[in-house]
């Protein structure tokens, strides 16, 4: 019997929806007929969490009281570790965010465990767990095994399975962790720029800029594009790491996954992994880019090989 564990995130009382994605993607490891999920919820709230991971393909969700609400890397290292060594599953998923981020590798290293960040596929080759991430800035894929290792940790990207849509009765119990002091405090949570602007995640319609647009000058256009045609305005991140639009308007894997989006217009993106792990789901994506080789016309529905100017130009002319 194989145990797959599962650790679920959550942040300031809400779970976070990669957890439901990472069960999905534990259901493709498993083998054999009494190969088992599990999940681990930790906090001091924990268990209010039981009732939305009941889902399809959980055997047991283990609740573990930890002395924080919150995340807290010491308490979640404590809590796994010891988790690890009651249970020895083959592997345990964290979702690759800036949570696992504080704790994964020290997890990984003080136990001896097989580690891979940033993963987007795992699956076996025969009775050998591979992890497939991206190497040299994303423009390679790296194949990672781990080789003589009984427990392998790895840290999954969000947006690369689909959460299951069953329900299920899993079998709850807790698990005490070795009590350990905290070496941080959660102060408050603060959404970086643009507190009271629009939640792109539940907008349908989306018009996105890239660095195609040049300068910052150039977003008053699309601004009135997006607005001219009903849809709402976002972007690649190095528009917002330059401030010409809030950091809650970037799609992508350190933005976010705009879920609900049924009509994506990129504008002058190139469709790096980190931008599509945001919008590759959406069904109709049109893509806008003098490059005729840019990825973002790899998951395009509709692509026009020029120039955006002329394509906004045009666009206002139709839209007037
Ligand atoms: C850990 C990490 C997390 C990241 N998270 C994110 C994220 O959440 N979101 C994100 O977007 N990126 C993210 N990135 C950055 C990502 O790797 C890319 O650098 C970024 O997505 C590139 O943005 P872009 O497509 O706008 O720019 P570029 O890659 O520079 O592409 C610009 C495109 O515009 C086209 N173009 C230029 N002029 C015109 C024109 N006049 N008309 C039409 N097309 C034109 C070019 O052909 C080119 O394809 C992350 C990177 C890392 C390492």
């Amino acid at each position: 019997m194989r145990t797959i564990l599962v650790v679920a995130e959550h942040r300031s009382g809400e779970l976070r929806p990669v957890t439901l994605e990472l069960i999905a993607g534990a259901q493709t490891l498993k083998q054999g007929a009494d190969d088992q999920v599990v999940v681990a919820v930790i906090g001091a709230e924990a268990d209010k969490f039981v009732p939305a991971l009941s889902v399809e393909g959980v055997n047991e969700v283990v609740v573990v009281k930890t002395g924080s609400a919150d995340f807290d890397p010491d308490f979640f290292e404590s809590a796994v570790s010891g988790l690890i060594e009651a249970r020895s599953p083959a592997v345990v998923m964290l979702p690759h965010t800036v949570d696992s981020l504080g704790y994964a590798a020290t997890l990984a290293s003080k136990g001896g465990h097989g580690f891979a960040t940033d993963v987007f596929k795992l699956e076996y080759d025969g009775a050998d767990l591979v992890a497939t991430r991206g190497g040299y800035n994303q423009k390679v894929n790296v194949e990672v095994d781990f080789p003589g290792k009984s427990c392998v940790v790895v840290a999954v990207r969000a947006n690369v399975y689909k959460p299951l849509e069953g329900s299920g009765s899993p079998a709850v119990s807790s698990f005490e962790a070795a009590a350990k002091a905290s070496r941080s405090s959660n102060r408050e949570y603060i959404e970086l720029g643009g507190g009271n602007d629009v939640d792109i995640t539940g907008v349908d319609f989306i018009v996105s800029i890239g660095r195609g647009i040049g300068e910052e000058t150039n977003v008053e256009d699309f601004r009135e594009l997006a607005d001219t045609a009903g849809a709402t305005l976002c972007c690649s991140r190095p528009i917002a790491d330059a401030g010409w639009l809030p950091k809650s308007r970037q799609v992508g894997q350190s933005g976010k996954v705009v879920g609900n989006c049924k009509l994506y217009v990129a504008m002058g993106i190139s469709g790096s992994i980190q931008h599509m792990a945001g919008m590759k789901h959406v069904p109709t994506i049109v893509a806008v880019n003098t490059d005729p080789g840019a990825s973002i016309f790899t998951i395009a529905k509709y692509g026009i090989v020029g120039d955006i100017f002329e394509v906004h130009e045009e666009l206002m002319n139709q839209l007037a």
